[in-house]
């Protein structure tokens, strides 16, 4: 382990270069080349994933990298910065490996092994018509923070994978396996924006997704022509899809919409809340109300840049913040005093970002305000008692492939 990645998030390292030296730790030769895949942020659209609605995220600069080099056997060896010691599979057993013999491989080979899996089976490929490959990872997307350092290491190796074995997925293919493996080989029941966001991504532009019928459109967010940044508050609080929160959300987004006599959440629009609201207990009402509200925050955001610019659309990112806080019950009083702050500080807009219970609040602001800001949130962490955060500003990026 050479570099934690919150200390990374700050100062971004050439994780390129990580990738081939650890590679040549390995190996002993030169990778046959990198690739990578970066992490992301949600601008808005929180929990609508996997209820088949809407999503704005935007590619980062923050990437994983992974060195490839071809092997004379049919094994495949994965090693990363986080974990010194390798994990080798033989290609053929991956498909008995996923998803029933998955506690055999350290939680974090999952990913990558089980992108190898979900491709080969997405490609309609037999494991013995590929050859064995080593892969090196090394990242500086900060893990757990709500920036999908998972999307990031899936896109990568499907980028990589897709490459030497010619399996000719292309971007939309590639998040699809990148969330099958953390569905069915990790056991994260996770939607896929975090993979179309990491795949699909462009410098300065979001992905206004479609999460039922995968269409996206790539849509210019104008955060400089704006004069804006968008600054990161990392709280440093864990979250983690194993604990209870995520599942109990899904579920409950689940009941909401059998008892709606829908498909899913994304079929109702605000007009039905009143009739939703005599159909379901008090806690399932709020959360389906989330879910419907910020759908339409996210249609209304994507309208309100192309009309307006990015400047007027801090008040859906405020709304969106206190549905997250009162209705879905996944901020934490980390997140609310970081956004709050940051408001108080002057920023256009803030909210937490990613799936809750910890992790990172974004908020958007005029550049020549986020030393402002960023000092103002890190004296009301100091005064509540809260670790320090770890602030940065992030850029929309382009999305995985070959360096
Ligand atoms: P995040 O919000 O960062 O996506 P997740 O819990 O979804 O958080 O995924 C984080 C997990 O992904 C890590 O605990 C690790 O298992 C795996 N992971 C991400 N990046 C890497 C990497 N560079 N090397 C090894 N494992 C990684
Ligand atoms: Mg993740």
């Amino acid at each position: 382990m050479t570099e934690t990645p919150r200390t990374a998030a700050a100062a971004p390292h050439d994780a390129s270069r990580d990738a081939s030296d650890l590679f040549s730790e390995l190996t002993g030769s030169d990778p046959r080349g990198t690739w990578s895949a970066p992490g992301r942020v949600n601008l808005i659209g929180e929990h609508t994933d996997y209820n088949d609605g809407f999503v704005l995220p935007f590619a980062i600069q923050h990437r994983t990298h992974v060195a490839l080099g071809t092997r004379a056997d049919a094994v495949i060896r994965v090693v990363s910065t986080f974990d010194p010691v390798p994990v080798e599979v033989a290609i053929a057993d991956l498909g008995t490996l996923f998803p029933a013999r998955r506690e055999e491989v350290p939680e974090w080979a999952r990913y990558p092994l089980g992108v190898a899996w979900a491709a080969l089976e997405a490609a309609g490929r037999d494991a013995a018509s590929v050859t064995g490959v080593d892969l090196a990872f090394a990242s500086n997307v900060p893990v757990g923070a709500g920036l999908s350092s998972s999307a990031a290491i899936e896109g990568a190796t499907a980028a990589a994978l897709d490459d030497v074995w010619q399996l000719g997925l292309d971007p939309v293919a590639r998040a699809r396996v990148g969330r099958t493996a953390e569905n069915e080989a990790v056991g994260a029941p996770t939607g896929i924006m975090d993979q179309m966001a990491s795949n699909l991504g462009r410098a300065d532009a979001g992905i206004f997704l479609d999460c039922r019928s995968l269409e996206a459109e790539v849509v210019d967010l104008g955060f400089t022509a704006a004069g804006l940044e968008l600054l990161v508050m990392d709280t440093g609080v864990k979250h983690s899809h194993a604990t209870g929160g995520y599942g109990e959300r899904r579920a409950a987004c689940e009941r909401g919409a059998a008892l709606m006599g829908v498909a899913a959440l994304r079929d109702l629009t605000p007009a039905d809340l009143d009739r939703a609201r005599g159909l379901m207990d008090d806690v399932t009402f709020r959360r389906v109300r989330h879910v419907v509200t910020e759908n339409h925050r996210v249609l209304d955001t994507v309208r309100v840049l192309a009309e307006s610019g990015a400047s007027a659309i801090g008040e859906l990112l405020v709304a969106s913040h206190a549905s997250m806080r009162d209705d879905f019950e996944i901020s934490v009083p980390e997140l609310d005093t970081a956004v709050e702050s940051a408001l108080s500080a002057g920023a256009v807009g803030a909210r937490m970002t990613g799936g809750g219970f910890g992790g990172a609040a974004i908020a958007l602001v005029a550049r020549e305000r986020v030393d402002r800001v960023r000092d103002a949130v890190a004296a009301a962490f100091a005064a509540s008692g809260f670790a320090s955060p770890t602030q940065f500003t992030v850029s929309p990026s382009a999305g995985a492939g070959r360096d």
